[in-house]
């Protein structure tokens, strides 16, 4: 059993498996939704509360109200209906003598001997329905119903009646019985509250134990709203108080000063960059300048719109790192992106990534890459440059956080892409340099301040809001799949692209017709997902594109082939490029005009805008061409069918067209999409912590969580007076768990 006053710590009763205190096979069904310890069922809420009605005598019932009436059955039958079916009629009297008709069908008459024997006439029976109106006469059909002793209504059914995510092998009142187990002993105080008291008496929130016994067991809505209030509150302030902490315990680190070194490698490289920067880059470099010249570790997201020149910012604050002496190391989530990088790079650079080779610039410098599928020679090289300080800037992925992997002096690190890193990743490399090195993180897409917030809560933010002036437009227009001429159509602009000198993508949704397009329901009835293989083929047949040579990229080709493929793209070779999303980030051909997504319904807002900005990044207008069968004509209504609102892929591939503002595109994403997507998957533990809070719904929860969260942490940045609250983080967001619990 759980007491708390067997001198049981909290945190040792929270931590108590459910194996020792519930039945086994009960343990076991829970365990598969979720809960494994008493305090993960403390915290599994239900879903939602049928409300059972209210008492109501039969003499006042309205149609439609949803009530509870109690009373003796009357009369009770069953007979066959005019089609065979079972209908069981009882006719209920209440103490005033009002009678009114209760009606259950069944498959067939014998379906119905349950409720038969439950409901015999004589008996004393509460039933809780809608009350419905047939042949003139008020009934309720299929209502829940019990016998009842002669106490009368047991007051708990009256009560809303919790809904709990339930599975074939529990039900949502065997998890309600579950949870009573390890609720009802519970008394206040009994388990500590991650919420200081002064933040509830501010704001209003009642105190932990009580809001576990009224999420749980209300007895009226207002319990349940009143507790979820409080119960959301804490998992905003539970989520950043970790945030600032993190920012708290980084800034407590030393860096080492990077100041601008006149005349170095960043002087040289302004005076020979081919273009202006914008304001926005001249801003927010200034401000990196900054900061990289002080001793407290930058913790700095950088995000923009798609265009907006980011690399060229951080590659500024890269020189300076190395000006000043130290390394830079820029993590990128894939290795197209990594070697599309140090191309990029290298490029901008020219002679002053040269160094050591003949006829390099003075403050020259080296950039290397390191990735998983270089060979063995090449990666020894690469290591050995990262680890005597020749290379000023080590580009790679994954493979940079490897145990193998030295700096000799890291400065910098610059992860590119954000939102496919977990914090664990940032922390792997950070924990390569002897002091802490500054942190810049560059996410692909501008992102809603509530996102910001929630999943990069412990950095500062800069934003990049303009692309370069004289970019080129890009227009974007949905084609219906299933129209052949507009298909026509879209093929022939791939051909003039291509020989016109330009190039083009093509992109879909599955590599082939082995990959699992993860249908839904939804899909029922849709023609076959595009894949790369098939289209590829297609379009070596498409009369629109003869003589036009056609290259594949996707995830499951080697790592060389990969790259070839992607060369012979950029330099112009084979110019139709059939690829998957990983060309989505960050991909940079001036060249590509023309980009075209099939099956694009199946692409979330932000990830098409980024498809959409691998074009147009030259001089020549670019056109983006969205092919769906959302757009096919649908076949004639039938008569009286309503028509609903346009379906959501319909509105996000609209706006698209409507717009190419990322900021404006972004917020339309978030009241789209489902939470978990939101938060992305490298952020599991932040995501599975948020269990009634919505990043989508509740930013003012979340500010004020947040004003709260800085007080506390000011005071006690490790936490030390606050257990519960500690207890909480390392409890729910997991990644986190073993190194803070280290710390406190
Ligand atoms: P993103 O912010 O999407 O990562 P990039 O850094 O890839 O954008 O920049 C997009 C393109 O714009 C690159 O080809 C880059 O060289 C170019 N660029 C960056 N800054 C400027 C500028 N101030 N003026 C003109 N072109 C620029
Ligand atoms: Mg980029």
């Amino acid at each position: 059993m759980v007491a708390a006053s067997d001198g049981m710590t909290p945190a040792v009763l929270l931590d108590q498996p459910l194996t020792k205190v519930l039945a086994a096979g009960t343990a076991r069904a829970l365990a598969a939704l979720g809960p494994v310890t008493v305090g993960d069922l403390l915290r599994f809420y239900p879903r939602r509360y049928v409300d059972p009605g209210k008492l109501t005598a039969l003499a006042d019932l309205k149609e439609g109200e949803k009530v509870i009436v109690v009373g003796k059955v009357a009369r009770a039958s069953v007979r066959r209906t005019a089609t065979g079916k079972g209908l069981f009629e009882v006719v209920l009297r209440d103490d005033a003598g009002d009678t009114m008709k209760m009606a259950f069908f069944g498959k067939s008459p014998a379906r119905l001997g349950y409720h038969e024997r439950i409901l015999r006439p004589g008996c004393k029976a509460w039933f809780s329905g809608t009350v419905g109106l047939y042949r003139g006469e008020l009934q309720l059909v299929h209502p829940t119903f019990s016998q009842m002793g002669e106490a009368g209504i047991d007051e708990r059914d009256t009560w809303p009646k919790p809904a709990y995510p339930a599975n074939a092998s529990i039900d949502s009142d065997q998890i309600a019985k579950a949870v009573a187990t390890v609720l009802r002993p519970l008394h206040d105080g009994e388990i500590d509250d991650p919420l200081p008291e002064t933040v509830r008496a501010i704001h209003g929130l009642m105190p932990l134990v009580d809001a576990l016994h009224k999420v749980h067991e209300p007895h009226c809505d207002a319990d349940w709203l009143a507790a979820r209030r409080r119960l959301r509150f804490e998992e905003a302030f539970v989520l950043q108080t970790e945030m600032l902490r993190r920012r708290a315990a980084a800034a407590d680190h030393l860096a080492t000063a990077r100041p601008v070194r006149t005349g170095g490698l960043l002087d040289a490289f302004d005076a020979v960059l081919p273009f202006t920067l914008t304001d926005g880059q001249r801003q927010v470099g200034a401000e990196l300048a900054d900061e990289l010249a002080g001793t407290s570790p930058m913790q700095r997201l950088l995000q923009g719109e798609v265009g907006s020149g980011k690399t060229v910012v951080a590659l500024r604050a890269m020189l300076q790192v190395v000006d000043a002496g130290g390394q830079a190391a820029l993590l990128a989530p894939t290795e197209v992106l990594a070697a599309q990088h140090l191309g990029t790079l290298r490029a901008l650079l020219g002679d002053l990534a040269c160094a050591g080779q003949l006829g390099a610039a003075d403050h020259a410098t080296t950039v290397t890459l390191l990735t998983g599928s270089q060979s063995a020679a090449v990666r020894r090289q690469a290591l050995a440059d990262a680890a005597s300080g020749a290379a000023g800037i080590v580009i790679g992925t994954h493979a940079l956080l490897g145990d193998t992997v030295q700096f000799a002096d890291l400065g910098l690190v610059v992860v590119d892409e954000q939102h496919r890193f977990g914090v664990e990743q940032r922390d792997a490399l950070r924990s390569k340099a002897t002091t802490v090195p500054h942190t810049l993180v560059m996410t692909a897409t501008p992102i809603p301040r509530t996102v910001a917030m929630t999943i990069f809560g412990d950095l500062e933010i800069s934003t990049l809001r303009e692309v370069p002036a004289g970019r080129a437009q890009v227009t974007t227009h949905s084609v219906p799949a299933g129209l052949d001429s507009w298909m026509a159509r879209t093929w022939q602009r791939v051909g003039d692209a291509a020989r016109a000198g330009e190039r083009a993508y093509v992109v879909a949704p599955r590599i082939d017709a082995d990959d699992d397009p993860g249908l839904t329901a939804d899909d029922a009835g849709r023609p076959p997902l595009a894949s790369v293989v098939d289209v590829a083929e297609q379009l070596a047949a498409e009369p629109a594109l003869a003589g036009v040579d056609i290259g594949v990229l996707h995830g499951r080709m080697p790592a060389d082939a990969k790259e070839r493929a992607f060369a012979d793209f950029a330099s112009g070779r084979v110019p139709v490029l059939v690829a998957t999303t990983v060309i989505e980030v960050g991909v940079d051909v001036p060249e590509a005009t023309v980009m075209v997504v099939l099956d694009a319904d199946r692409f979330g807002i932000s990830q098409l805008h980024q498809l959409r900005g691998r074009i147009g990044r030259g001089a020549r207008p670019g056109l983006c061409l969205l092919v769906s069968s959302v757009f096919d004509p649908a076949p004639p209504a039938r008569e009286g069918t309503p028509t609903a609102g346009d379906p959501p892929a319909v509105t996000r591939l609209r706006a698209l067209e409507r717009t190419t503002d990322g900021f404006e595109l972004a917020e339309l994403d978030l009241e789209q999409r489902r939470e978990g997507d939101v938060l992305g998957a490298a952020q599991s533990g932040t995501a599975s912590s948020l269990r009634l809070l919505q990043v989508t719904r509740d930013e003012d929860v979340i500010v004020t969580a947040r004003r709260e969260a800085e007080l506390v942490i000011t005071s006690d940045p490790t936490l030390k007076s606050h257990p519960a609250l500690a207890h909480a983080i390392a409890t729910r967001l997991t990644a986190q768990e073993d190194e803070f619990l280290d710390r406190t």
